[in-house]
């Protein structure tokens, strides 16, 4: 049974005053447990403890990592319905939805575990000795990747497992050698608990050393603050708001010691539809984006906010088709209701915009804390020329921008700011003749779809989840696909170090049997 409380590594602790409810947003009324906020000295001690686990854990090998890893996710799924149940009355998602973001979860675990396993992620790189060479001898150098320290994840409230307590995020800094204190999202303590019960099961059973993960809960900002402001603390990982990363960014950033933060953000994903393909495909496309715009109450961080388009016969076509397949889907729950308050008061803004005209709105009655969709349409000039224009309305909408020619689209696509992706729709002759705007988009995000929309982010690793600020705070990393490991993880260079000191990455006899690049060629042969 839950209990509310806090996980410092293996010890339970619930100190604080002040405590909070989760809300099940189909039902409209609370969930009964309370969670007790974590005190500063709770904080403190979670810190301390992931430091001192960081000494024995960042030295295990990857095996051992990778045991650890395929662990949790078998604790996981024996949690069975009781995490399904749980997941639905504190989101108001569907079971299915639930199942399948488990698997999801556990996918990214096992994937982890096995880039670990074969080990080359390390990117380990010799370059021998030339004692000989004139006017200076080289020396022997060889180089890989080392884990950070404690890193402090945040829970997204929009992927209660795959992107909280044992999401992408803890899983690829678990990976990597990193000790994790999770700040669990308060919209779903619950589920975020139940699953750090199952990482703790796990590491235990695993030996894993106390401190190795601990999961704080808070419903307010003063407990991230303190953990991100913490000096032990090396980096952090968050899903969420552009203001709550942006804070959080802003507070690393003013540390003595400043750390990454590797944050993903706000982004409306931008979809451009060509004129020849909507001349062809006008009814298959405004069903298929309907749905990518609705899906999930339109909570993904890759739905499609923004659609642009040259003003045609074609383009008036497709918007009528769009409207009438919008409005046939039924509303569905938003998972709490300060995200639906914040969607309600987002499309009000942009409905009080100048020149915006609705094109869709489902205005039937709906049950309390269902996201109604709704689809506004405006010139490209004010687009261009109003900056609220281009905030993301987190909920089932899409602003569709209407050109007057090529050019202004050419401008509007300039003026789009960081994204995680961006659509092209385009027959294949008319794609040939659209370089520049491929070119602008690229330069503006971080996945580049064509024909397809945003919403659907396959798990591997050519995928790359993360953009320009404001989409995230680094453009060169990923939060989705093995490469996420990458964030938690530095460089170091051994310089004439004896071959018995070295790690076993570097070690002549390449007993890991990993790829090395060695004197420039990437091989497992031994020196
Ligand atoms: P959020 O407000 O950004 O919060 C995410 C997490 O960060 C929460 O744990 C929150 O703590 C913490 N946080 C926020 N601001 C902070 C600050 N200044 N200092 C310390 N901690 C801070 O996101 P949310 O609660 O998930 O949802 C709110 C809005 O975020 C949504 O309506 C939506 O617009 C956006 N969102 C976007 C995406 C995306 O992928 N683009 C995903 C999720 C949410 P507390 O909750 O305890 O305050």
């Amino acid at each position: 049974m839950l209990e509310g409380q806090n996980y410092i590594g293996y010890q339970v602790s619930k100190r604080g005053q002040e405590k909070f409810r989760t809300f099940n947003p189909q039902l409209n009324t609370e969930n009964e447990t309370d969670f007790y906020e974590a005190t500063s000295a709770e904080v403190t001690e979670a810190v301390v403890l992931a430091n001192e686990a960081f000494t024995v854990f960042s030295e295990t090998s990857n095996a051992q990592r990778a045991i650890f890893l395929n662990a949790i996710a078998d604790e996981i799924l024996q949690l069975d319905n009781t995490l399904i149940e749980l997941y639905c009355s504190e989101t108001g998602l569907p079971e299915g939805r639930a199942m399948g973001e488990r698997g999801r979860t556990m996918n990214q675990l096992r994937s982890f575990a096995k880039l670990v396993e074969e080990g080359s992620y390390v990117e380990a790189v010799i370059d021998t000795e030339e004692p000989t060479r004139t006017p200076v001898p080289k020396p022997d150098l060889r180089k890989m990747m080392i884990p950070l320290g404690p890193v402090v994840v945040f829970g997204a409230s929009n992927f209660p497992l795959a992107y909280s307590a044992a999401g992408g995020d803890t899983a690829s800094a678990l990976a990597a050698g990193c000790p994790v204190i999770v700040k669990g999202h308060p919209m779903h303590a619950g589920t975020s608990s139940l699953v750090a019960e199952a990482i703790l099961r796990a590491a235990k059973k695993t030996h894993m050393p106390n401190g190795v993960f601990s999961h704080l809960n808070s419903s307010g900002h003063e407990v991230g603050a303190a953990l991100v402001q913490h000096p032990l603390v090396k980096a952090v990982g968050f899903t969420g708001s552009l203001r709550g990363g942006r804070a959080l960014l802003d507070i690393a950033a003013g540390r003595e010691q400043p750390i990454p933060v590797f944050a993903e953000m706000g982004s409306i994903n931008p979809v451009v539809l060509l004129p020849e393909i909507l001349k062809e495909q006008h009814a298959k496309w405004a069903k298929t984006i309907a749905q990518s715009v609705t899906l999930g109450s339109g909570q993904f961080c890759t739905n499609p906010g923004l659609l642009v388009g040259i003003k045609s016969d074609d383009l008036e076509q497709f918007t009528t088709e769009l409207a009438t397949e919008i409005i046939g889907i039924a509303p569905t729950s938003m998972i709490h209701p300060r995200i639906f308050e914040a969607y309600e008061a987002n499309k009000s803004k942009m409905d009080e915009q100048p020149e915006t005209i609705k094109i869709a709105a489902y205005e039937d009655k709906a049950k309390a804390n269902y996201g109604r969709q709704s689809v506004l349409k405006v010139p490209a000039a004010a687009f261009i020329e109003n900056s609220n224009l281009h905030q993301e309305v987190f909920g089932p909408f899409s602003l569709l921008i209407e050109c007057e020619n090529l050019e202004e689209l050419e401008k509007v696509v300039m003026h789009i700011e960081g994204q995680l992706t961006a659509s092209i729709l385009g027959t294949k002759e008319e794609l040939n003749g659209y370089d520049y705007i491929i070119r602008t988009l690229r330069e503006r995000v971080g996945r580049l779809i064509f024909n397809g929309v945003p919403t659907g982010v396959e798990v591997c690793q050519a995928m790359q989840h993360g953009g320009p600020y404001p989409a995230s705070t680094d453009s060169r990393f990923t939060a989705v696909g093995v490469d996420a490991i990458k964030r938690w993880i530095r460089p170091v260079s051994y310089q004439n170090c004896p071959d018995e000191l070295l790690p076993p990455a570097l070690k002549n006899a390449n007993p890991l049997d990993i790829f090395r690049t060695v004197d420039g060629t990437r091989t497992k042969s031994k020196l």
